[in-house]
């Protein structure tokens, strides 16, 4: 099965993920520079993950007839009231990169025996004068006591799946791609569109 797709991110990392889990599924992944679409700017201003995946999606609704998806995603670390959560990469803004936000995190971390943390990923599908669709995804972990490895991207060095020693942005992207929080909703996409 031959379909294309139009992902809305700026998100390079993301892309690319997008792309390496799906085009073996013969589904082809474009983003916004590559079809030279001009949307106007997100406020990702809603409170849940899917609301600001759906903005996401809106944004682009009126300047293509491909199926739009989007993804909203971020981090919860359990002893922080879950955040940053939806203000994942804001976080990252605030404390002026995203080593600092990893290191401020680590930080807050040092006194406190829960080091629980998870990845959520909100993905919505957006077909042309359909409801959208929602798939989500989730990835239980711990926070690591320093950051690790060079792969992947965003907080992946700190971050250590249940299961595994070593953080993703050591296990690297083909056992990231099986069990990451956005391979989970692309999978249950994948199952939706009736992929194999
Ligand atoms: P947004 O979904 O574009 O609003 O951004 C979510 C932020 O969460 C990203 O900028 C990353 O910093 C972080 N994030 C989301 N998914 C991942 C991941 O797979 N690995 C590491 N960081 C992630």
């Amino acid at each position: 099965m031959n379909l294309e797709i139009l992902l809305a991110t700026n998100n390079k990392h993301k892309l690319q993920e997008f792309r390496e889990i799906l085009s073996p599924h013969g589904i082809v992944v474009y983003d916004i520079s590559d079809l030279n679409l001009k949307p106007r700017e997100v406020i990702e201003n809603g409170n849940t993950f899917k609301e600001n995946a759906l903005l996401k999606a809106n944004s682009l609704k009126k300047l293509t007839s491909f199926p739009i998806i989007a993804d909203d995603s971020g981090l919860e670390v359990e002893a922080m009231d879950n955040k940053p959560g939806i203000h994942t990469a804001r976080y990252a803004e605030k404390m002026g990169g995203i080593g600092n936000a990893m290191d401020s995190i680590v930080n807050f971390l040092n006194d406190k025996n829960n080091r629980k943390a998870r990845f959520v990923c909100d993905l919505v599908l957006l077909n042309v004068d359909e409801k959208p669709l929602y798939f989500e995804g989730t990835i239980e972990g711990e926070i690591a006591f320093e950051k690790h490895g060079e792969e992947g991207f965003g907080y992946d060095p700190i971050f250590i799946p249940n299961g595994k020693d070593v953080s993703f942005a050591v296990i690297g992207k083909e056992e990231k791609n099986q069990i990451s929080h956005r391979a989970k909703a692309l999978k249950k996409l994948l199952v939706y569109l009736r992929v194999k």
